[in-house]
């Protein structure tokens, strides 16, 4: 390799930018299992999803040959705004850990919403416009995914109904604001919009609601009203696809100086950012061409790869969701309060999912207090105040370049720094405070998320 002073920013031109997304299926030779029809168990056909998402979309989720599928011009365009998004080198966070590994990071928080999912928030929303519809809807937990799908759909002037988890529409009113900003309407869940939210509400009186909720609830404002579809901002394929972006990007800056990365590392909670990032990677795996370790992190306490079981499971709790084939806890599983409200999904992208059932990625769980060490270290020398979420791929980064000391292995890692955290500053301020825990579910706390699995024939 020629050796050339790397930067400590890599940018790529816009005319450097990827002109279509990577469809990672296409170069696996186990495909990922298809999403089962929850009545029949027959895979989910186009006339099947169809009433749900919006046409383009369902073509995209279902299509598992196609490896490029051009990015539309509309999309690129919003893409400059915000991308291609830095891929920095961690040369002051190197030399604080005395290290000789090389560490890089792509940095998706550049954008008002904070974080990666704006790349499919986007593309969604312009495949809702371009088929003539008047809106989307979703559900939203923490609400990063719901700032996101906001920002998309005033772009295009579509109408966006966010159902909130009622505990966070209470508690995160900063989040709840910015996406009233950009004209979104947001309802607390379970509320009284919804036939399911009533029926919710009348068995649990003052609940303070759930994802599983909120998801069936919108899946419910989307079927029931004409012009709607709904929206998800992690898990499925279609997103996976959008997100390969940043994977696409990574490369490309790393081509651009001859920089091959030994580890790439990215927190998983639904697996839209990691399954993005190492796309085009795992494609040159799959295809015999090159060699890479790649590593899922996820919470302790919310253990979907290290501790879940790969089985048909429903996507929500509500169970009105088709069945998908991933690694799970069971839709039943009720998440300890972790702070990573993005990482505590029961169930795993079906993709990355049987790329970890073949052995061509690992994964690793880490605990909440390590994690915020980790990012308080990150953030005093790189100076990005990185999300909870995100800093479960610093702890897994730091770990692996500290490795490399003992050893004096100069390996190249390369992680995912999904988002900001100045929306999470109660977490931090717990932290700060001392009064952050651990919690590590017992076999028998699992035990009750296994036994709603469902039985297969
Ligand atoms: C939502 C979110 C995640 C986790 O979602 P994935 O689909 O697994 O990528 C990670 N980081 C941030 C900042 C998020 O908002």
């Amino acid at each position: 390799m020629a050796t050339k002073e790397i930067p400590y920013k890599i940018y790529l031109e816009e005319s450097e930018m990827p002109k279509d997304w990577y469809n990672v299926r296409a170069d696996m030779k186990n495909k990922p299992a298809p999403l089962l029809n929850p009545g029949t168990l027959q895979p989910m056909t186009f006339d099947d999803l169809r009433p749900v998402f919006c046409d383009e979309l369902v073509r995209q989720e279902l299509d598992d040959t196609t490896a490029y599928i051009p990015i539309p011009e509309d999309i690129r365009n919003f893409y400059k705004m915000y991308r291609p998004s830095p891929l920095v080198r961690a040369y002051c966070l190197e030399e604080k850990l005395q290290t000789p590994a090389k560490i890089y990071y792509k940095f998706e928080g550049n954008n008002t919403s904070g974080s990666h999912k704006l790349n499919s928030a986007i593309a969604q929303a312009y495949y809702a416009k371009q088929q003539g519809l008047k809106g989307v809807t979703t559900e939203t937990g923490a609400g990063q995914w719901g700032t996101a799908l906001s920002m998309a759909c005033a772009y295009f002037d579509l109408d966006c109904k966010v159902y909130m988890v009622k505990v966070s529409y209470e508690q995160k009113p900063f989040r709840r604001e910015v996406m009233r900003t950009y004209g979104a309407s947001v309802t607390p869940s379970p509320s009284e919009t919804t036939n399911v939210g009533r029926k919710i509400l009348e068995k649990h009186p003052g609940t303070s609601g759930s994802l599983g909720c909120a998801i069936s609830e919108a899946v419910e404002a989307a079927t029931s009203q004409e012009g709607y579809r709904y929206v998800l901002g992690s898990v499925l394929n279609q997103v996976l696809l959008h997100q390969s972006v940043i994977g696409l990007e990574s490369k490309a800056a790393m081509d651009k100086y001859g920089i091959k990365p030994d580890i790439i590392i990215g927190c998983a909670g639904g697996g839209s950012n990691l399954g993005g990032l190492i796309s085009p990677f795992m494609g040159e795996k799959l295809r015999g061409e090159q060699d890479y370790q790649f590593i899922a992190v996820e919470p302790a306490s919310c253990p979907s790869f290290t501790r879940g079981k790969f089985a048909y499971d429903f996507c929500d709790t509500g169970m009105v969701c088709p069945l998908a084939k991933m690694y799970t806890l069971g839709s039943g599983f009720i998440p300890s309060a972790n702070h990573a409200g993005g990482l505590r999904y029961h169930g795993m992208s079906t993709t990355l999912s049987q790329l970890y059932h073949d052995g061509l990625m690992e994964a690793r769980s880490v605990e909440q207090t390590s994690v915020f060490a980790a990012a308080q270290q990150f953030a005093r020398v790189e100076g990005i105040l990185p999300a909870p979420e995100s800093s479960h791929a610093i702890r897994v980064a730091i770990d692996e370049a500290l490795k490399c000391k003992e050893t004096g292995e100069e390996k190249t890692i390369l992680f995912g720094l999904t988002g900001t955290g100045y929306f999470d500053m109660v977490a931090y301020e717990k932290f700060n405070n001392g009064e952050m825990s651990d919690y590590i579910p017992t076999d028998e706390d699992l035990q009750p998320g296994f036994d709603s699995l469902p039985v297969m024939p």
